[in-house]
C-alpha cells in the first residue's frame, strides 16, 4: 500500500517501435543548435556553449489532436530529433555517450514565441514559453540497435503537406555525443530522459486546423493537428 495522500499521477510515456512504452523521467532541450536557425532568431552562430532548457515530463504528446495552448497568439513549431536515454550519469565522456542511448524519435518543441520574446526582452526565464502543456511532441522511439548511427539524415517538418523545415542532422552545431557530454556536466542524466536536440531554420506559426508532420530518415514520422479546446 502506498502512503500517497492523493492519487499518484500517471508516468508519462512514449510508444516504442516494435512494442512497449518508454517511461519519461525528464525532458531536456538544446537551443541554438543549427547555425541558420540561430541567424533567423537574430543571434550569432559561432560555436558558443550549448543553451539548455527543460520541459515538464508530462508535456509529452505523442501525436493526433493537440489543443491550441493557453496564453499565446503565436504558437511555433520546431522540428527536432529526440534522443531517449536508457542509462545516464554525470560527466559522461562524448566517446562513451552512445552507450546510454536507448533510441531516437522525431519530435516537435512547441514554443509560445510571443511569451519567449517577452521573456528575452525582460531577461526573464523561458519556462512559460517552453514548458507549455502538450509542448513536447514526440513520435514512436526507434531503438538504437535498429539504427547504424544517427548523426546524419534529413529532418523535415511540413505544415498541411508544405515543407517548412528541412536540414541534415549532420549540420547540428553540437553533435549528440557532445550534447550528452555537456548536459551531464550540469545534471545527472538517468534512464527515461529525453533530449530534444535543437531545430533548423524555418520555424513558424501554427494555427487552428493545421496538421504538422515531422519526419527523419530511418525513424517513424509523428503528426499532430491543432484543434480548439472543447
Ligand atoms: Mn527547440
Amino acid at each position: 500500500m502506498s502512503d500517497f495522500v492523493i492519487k499518484a499521477p500517471a508516468i508519462p510515456s512514449v510508444p516504442v517501435n516494435g512494442g512497449g512504452r518508454f517511461p519519461v523521467r525528464r525532458i531536456f532541450c538544446v537551443g541554438k543548435n543549427y547555425a541558420d536557425h540561430v541567424k533567423e532568431m537574430g543571434g550569432d552562430p559561432k560555436k558558443t556553449p550549448p543553451v539548455f532548457f527543460t520541459k515538464p515530463a508530462d508535456a509529452v504528446h505523442t501525436g493526433g489532436a493537440l489543443i491550441y495552448p493557453l496564453a499565446t497568439d503565436n504558437l511555433h513549431y520546431e522540428g527536432e530529433m529526440v534522443v531517449a536515454l536508457k542509462s545516464g550519469g554525470m560527466n559522461i565522456p562524448a566517446g562513451t555517450a552512445g552507450e546510454h542511448i536507448f533510441g531516437y524519435a522525431a519530435g516537435c518543441d512547441l514554443t509560445r514565441r510571443d511569451l519567449q520574446a517577452a521573456a528575452k526582452s525582460e531577461g526573464a526565464p523561458w519556462d512559460a514559453a517552453k514548458g507549455l502543456d502538450n509542448g513536447a511532441v514526440v513520435g514512436a522511439i526507434t531503438v538504437a540497435e535498429d539504427i547504424d548511427t544517427l548523426d546524419a539524415g534529413i529532418l523535415s517538418l511540413s505544415v498541411n503537406d508544405e515543407i517548412r523545415q528541412q536540414a541534415d542532422l549532420s549540420t547540428m552545431i553540437w553533435s549528440v555525443p557532445e550534447i550528452i557530454n555537456r548536459l551531464s556536466q550540469l545534471f545527472e542524466l538517468k534512464a527515461g530522459d529525453l533530449i530534444y536536440t535543437g531545430t533548423p531554420e524555418g520555424v513558424g506559426p501554427l494555427v487552428l486546423g493545421d496538421t504538422c508532420r515531422i519526419e527523419i530518415d530511418g525513424l517513424q514520422r509523428v503528426e499532430f493537428t491543432v484543434t480548439q479546446a472543447a
